[in-house]
């Protein structure tokens, strides 16, 4: 009885000073400059991580058999055991991303990682960028402009130390994207250098039917995101689904701009001025 009186009191005391905010005006941050392309009714890109093999063996076969062009945010190692193929992909409009040298997460993920975003701190990861920057420029002669987040984590540090990588980001490449993210991108808003990566891994055509439709009905910019490409394991994207979807978009009726991030990133930013 006692704790409750007190729980009371103390929910009384809390609430003594709050201020209720007013029912917000309808009212939308809104560049009404912005528009797509004559004719076209929103984006899509397709996106896979770490230059995985599955990818080089399989994804890229389906993906020039139905000319869609997509962006590879490449691990450096895993790029090398690959590296003709990668040189081929560029060539037929395939874009390769930065997505830092190390792959540093957190700790969280296998405190065995030898590279953790914990133990870092701005000036590493400013070499983890620009030195990734220098080998695939070295390794496959590409200059990467678009950038994806390792496990779509953008901190170094830790506790009273942590800082956001995502500055770093923004003044060195075009775009920066996530991971395991919920929405498009609304291309009259969005942060270019943190871009919503919506995941593609381990789905069929239904799971992934409802964002599609959203984002041709909204004109906004989808981005999906997935790792292997195949049909065998975890974080994989199924060749089948991947080619449903682009059918499906295609057939829609719709006008949908499907190419690389790096061109779509570039025409917002053109449309919008700089960031
Ligand atoms: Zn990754």
């Amino acid at each position: 009885m006692l704790a409750h009186v007190l729980s009371i009191l103390i929910l009384t005391l809390c609430h003594a000073n709050l201020v209720i905010p007013e029912k917000p005006s309808v009212s939308k941050i809104r560049d009404t400059s912005f528009t797509w392309p004559e004719g076209v009714d929103g984006a899509i890109s397709f996106t896979f991580d770490d230059a995985r093999p599955s990818q080089a063996d399989s994804g890229l076969a389906v993906l020039d058999k139905l000319d869609v062009q997509a962006t590879f945010y490449a691990s450096i190692w895993s790029l090398t055991q690959r590296i003709e193929i990668w040189r081929d992909a560029i060539l037929n409009g395939h874009e390769i991303g930065n997505h830092t040298l190390t792959h540093p997460c957190s700790a969280n993920f296998d405190t065995s990682r030898p590279y953790r975003l914990e133990d870092m701190d701005l000036e590493r990861m400013r070499y983890e960028l620009e030195e990734s920057n220098r080998q695939l420029d070295s390794l496959i002669g590409t200059k990467p402009q678009s950038f994806a987040y390792p496990c779509g984590q953008t901190f170094v540090g830790r506790g009273t130390q942590v800082q956001s990588y995502i500055p770093l980001v923004a003044k060195s490449f075009l775009s920066g994207r996530g991971w395991q993210d919920e929405s498009a991108n609304n291309p009259e808003v969005c942060d270019l250098s943190q871009l919503m990566g919506f995941p593609m891994d381990n789905k069929n055509f239904e799971d992934l039917k409802p964002i599609l439709d959203k984002t041709m009905q909204e004109s906004s910019w989808l981005i999906l995101a997935g790792h292997d490409m195949g049909t065998k394991k975890e974080l994989t994207t199924d060749l089948k689904t991947l080619e449903a979807v682009i059918d499906y978009v295609r057939s829609s009726g719709k006008n949908i701009w499907m190419a690389p991030v790096c061109e779509i990133a570039a025409y917002i930013r053109s449309q919008r001025g700089k960031d």
